[in-house]
């Protein structure tokens, strides 16, 4: 990562989020970090409240997150001043003061100030200040400057032109480069649909590179597979298991099936629930919050993510891959005489279908970023080249 990459947006508001502050909790209790991860941890839990404060985007209030309309009694005006007091106390031994931190103090400010001018002046007593931020404004220029040879300071004449192209011939596409995250609010660079290269990368999705795969032989042992497990991956499979099972309860709205999956007590038995448990009690309301599954059904569900790591990029090309991994995922478990049955096969089927497909998605997420960060890092070098 380059030091310009550091700075953006949305990296920071991956690495300042919630889970990653119960994460580190969790690290630190399992004793992978050490004691000073737990100031690490409080500070990146206000980033993200302050993060989401300056975020607001709905009008309607939420239990969990603070990302909904800020009024006059809503806890926005609270945390603002307490992280602009924050801000204003914070000492860096043995490092400079960031400039950065004197914006945050001025952008605190501003948007408490023009809430309140709003409420009291013109009548406008909620206040969406995701509208406030300059990320369209951003992502325009970032467009504007992939013009005449991706020109990194365009002159007025240039400026220009290059507005009126966009507006007038493509539908861009955000740069993997710029700053902020891609906005899907209305956004300064709404172009209209001219461009048939656009179109036809739309109607042609790229082919797949299908190769006919044979379903490669499971003599996999369960035991050995689990090896491969930590205590942190059990913390996300515990987790990952709820999410799973409210996803097939919503497909399959089933009392039987309910009390086989969840432990509605939600009752703390072991490490591998912490992040679910502290990531719970971090919900406002409880009743709302994460599911807890049963043992039963987290040991099922490891050893089901068990084989699907081990087969996954075996069978990453196979036309059918949900239902290989299905077939593979089947035979081992029933080569080690392992059960675990919900109100009927087809119930039992549909789940296990309903995790697989889901982590299906997440690996070729995965994947897919990883190909695409070679392909950044490619031209970036052709752009380096081109201004030197
Ligand atoms: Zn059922």
């Amino acid at each position: 990562m380059t030091s310009f990459n550091a700075m953006k947006v949305k990296y920071a508001a991956q690495i300042f989020s919630d889970s990653m502050s119960v994460a580190l909790l969790v690290l630190k209790h399992l004793g992978v970090l050490d004691n000073g991860s737990e100031q690490t941890s409080i500070s990146v839990k206000d980033m993200d409240s302050l993060f989401d404060c300056l975020n607001s985007l709905k009008l309607d209030e939420d239990n969990i997150k603070l990302r909904y309309a800020m009024t006059e009694h809503s806890p926005h005006t609270k945390i603002l001043e307490e992280m602009k007091q924050a801000f204003q106390d914070c000492k860096f031994i043995g490092a400079k003061r960031p400039a950065c931190l004197k914006g945050w103090q001025i952008t605190i400010a501003s948007v408490l100030q023009l809430a309140e001018e709003l409420r009291n002046s013109h009548g406008v007593p909620k206040s969406l200040t995701r509208n406030l931020n300059q990320d369209s404004l951003e992502n325009l220029f970032a467009i504007v400057r992939q013009q005449h040879g991706c020109c990194k300071n365009p002159n007025v004449q240039q400026f220009e032109n290059g507005l009126h192209h966009n507006y007038i011939t493509t539908i861009t596409k955000l740069s993997c480069n710029s700053n902020c995250e891609a906005d899907f609010t209305t956004s300064l660079s709404i172009l209209s649909d001219l461009s048939k290269k656009h179109k036809e990368e739309l109607k042609q999705p790229q082919k797949a590179d299908i190769s006919t795969t044979t379903v490669p032989s499971s003599d996999s042992n369960i035991p050995e597979l689990l090896e491969n497990i930590s205590l942190t991956d059990d913390n996300a499979i515990y987790y990952v298991s709820g999410y799973v099972s409210k996803k097939f309860l919503k497909l399959h709205a089933c009392d039987e099936c309910r009390n086989i999956l969840l432990d509605k007590a939600k009752l703390l038995t072991g490490e591998h629930q912490l992040f679910t448990y502290f990531k719970q009690s971090d919900q406002l309301e409880p009743h709302q919050g994460l599911l807890f599954v049963s043992d039963e059904t987290f040991q099922f569900l490891k050893i089901v993510e068990a084989v699907h790591n081990e087969y996954f990029s075996k069978l990453l090309k196979s036309i059918s891959l949900t239902e290989d991994l299905l077939k593979i995922i089947k035979q081992i478990l029933h080569d080690h005489n392992f059960s675990f049955n919900l109100c009927s096969e087809d119930s039992t089927e549909l789940f296990l279908q309903t995790f697989v497909k889901i982590r299906n998605h997440w690996a070729t997420r995965i994947e897919n970023k990883s190909k695409i960060k070679k392909v950044v890092n490619k031209n970036q070098k052709l752009q380096n080249v081109c201004h030197e």
